[in-house]
């Protein structure tokens, strides 16, 4: 066992984690960035579209690229692979790992939580059947076909139309697969517009919307699932099932935050399934900064970046024992607000706010307490974070409620 002192110790190497290293790096204190893989990047490795950087780097560029322009950001060697962070001690400001080395503590004087999100599994969704071969979540197919050349299957429906699921059906169809659809619980489809038209509408791949997948059939191998539509709550109507023949099911259910490490001692936002955070990125424990799809779940690598720049910077400012402001500033949740972040702040600065709301608007206004804050002309979506500087709360009391109204 090795211990090591540090001022700022990543956790996670995905776009949050490299973007806050670039940040802390420039303040001169002494960084390491941990990642348990033998590379970095995070699910930036597998997303071989395009669709990354248009608003950092101002080119649409694809995941591995982005990698590589933070990459050449980050002007210091910092990076650890192959270091799985095993315990936080809250306490002692100590971070257990575990490496090719054996046992190595840190001792921090900041942290950056930058651990991502994992994929919800198949069995969140509670379908009737074995649990044969053939059916994979979207990003271990993504990880197959992108990464390790393989094939899932010949012939496959896809469950869930966020982005993850609309990006695999168009990329399984382009490595030659039948794809026969997409089926949504919902009723209307959880991804980006494009995603749709560009995944989807232009690969004449069907999108079933408002159904789900009821059965799945096969002995040792998927052979067919019953598919079936769902009424407004979500129940499948009997009578509309339909069997379709398919070896390879993709699920593309969702995300959740990880946050193992750090929920045990660290207040927790029940919505965002993530730790609630102030302006700077901060937690609720001083020293412990988080940033990415931990904290909440985005679409945007671009938004995830920004987020640890700020985690890095101000994490760095606290190494060097500088004091940050109080953030006795609350933002509550009024009507039709889901994802909101930051949750505190301090009130000394500008600063962004990224929402979603609850159910689509075509035409909508943005409130906190009575005063309108934006104006929305376009149709907004729970799929789409929306992300607004925010500058002037003289006229706010301590807690401001932030809500979504529609308008004719
Ligand atoms: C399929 C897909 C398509 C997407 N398409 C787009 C797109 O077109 N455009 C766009 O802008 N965005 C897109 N996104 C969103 C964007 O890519 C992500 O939001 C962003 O990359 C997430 O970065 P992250 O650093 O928060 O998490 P991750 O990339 O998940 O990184 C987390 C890292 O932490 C490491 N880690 C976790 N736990 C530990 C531990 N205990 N010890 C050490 N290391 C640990 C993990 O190994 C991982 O490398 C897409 C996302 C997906 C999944």
């Amino acid at each position: 066992m090795r211990r090591e002192k540090v001022d700022v110790l990543i956790v996670g190497g995905g776009a949050a984690g490299l973007a806050a290293a670039i940040s802390a790096t420039k303040e001169g204190v002494k960084t390491v960035l941990l990642e348990r893989d033998r590379s970095t990047g995070g699910v930036l490795n597998q997303c071989i579209h395009n669709g990354f950087g248009l608003h950092v780097y101002k080119e649409e560029l694809t995941g591995p690229e982005f990698m590589e322009r933070m990459w050449d950001e980050l002007k210091e060697d910092v990076i650890r692979p192959n270091y799985t962070v095993l315990e936080i001690k809250p306490k002692t400001r100590e971070v257990v790992t575990l490496s090719e080395e054996g046992l190595v503590i840190f001792e921090v004087k900041a942290l950056v939580m930058a651990t991502g999100a994992r994929e919800r599994p198949l069995s969140s969704l509670q379908i009737p059947g074995s649990r044969v071969a053939g059916v994979y979540t979207a990003g271990v197919a993504q990880k197959m076909v992108n990464i390790y050349n393989r094939l899932p299957g010949r012939k496959v429906l896809i469950v869930g139309s966020g982005d993850i699921g609309l990006i695999m059906a168009r990329r399984l169809k382009i490595e030659g697969m039948d794809v026969v659809g997409v089926v949504e619980i919902m009723p209307e489809p959880g991804g980006l517009i494009r995603n749709v038209v560009q995944c989807l509408e232009d690969f004449e791949i069907p999108l079933w919307l408002s159904h789900t997948v009821v059965e799945i059939h096969g002995d040792q191998r998927l052979n067919a699932v019953t598919i079936a539509k769902v009424d407004k709550n979500k129940k499948p109507i009997p009578g509309t099932e339909r069997k379709i023949k398919v070896d390879t099911l993709v699920t593309s259910v969702g995300l959740i935050p990880q946050n193992e490490l750090i929920e045990g001692f660290v207040e927790m936002d029940p919505i965002n399934k993530g730790p609630i955070i102030d302006e700077f990125m901060r937690t609720s424990i001083k020293w412990i900064f988080a940033a990415g799809n931990n904290v909440a779940i985005h679409d945007l690598v671009d938004f995830v970046y920004e987020e640890g720049k700020i985690a890095g910077y101000y994490a760095a400012l606290i190494s060097k024992n500088e004091k940050l402001p109080d953030s006795d500033k609350r933002f509550l949740r009024g009507q039709n607000v889901g994802v909101l972040l930051p949750q505190r702040f301090s009130q000394k600065k500008s600063f962004k706010i990224y929402l979603r709301p609850l159910k689509s608007f075509k035409k909508s206004i943005l409130k906190f307490d009575d005063k309108v804050i934006r104006k929305f002309n376009w149709r907004i979506r729970p799929s789409e974070m929306i992300d607004l500087v925010v500058k002037d709360f003289n006229n706010f009391g301590p807690n401001v409620t932030v809500e979504v109204n529609e308008i004719d």
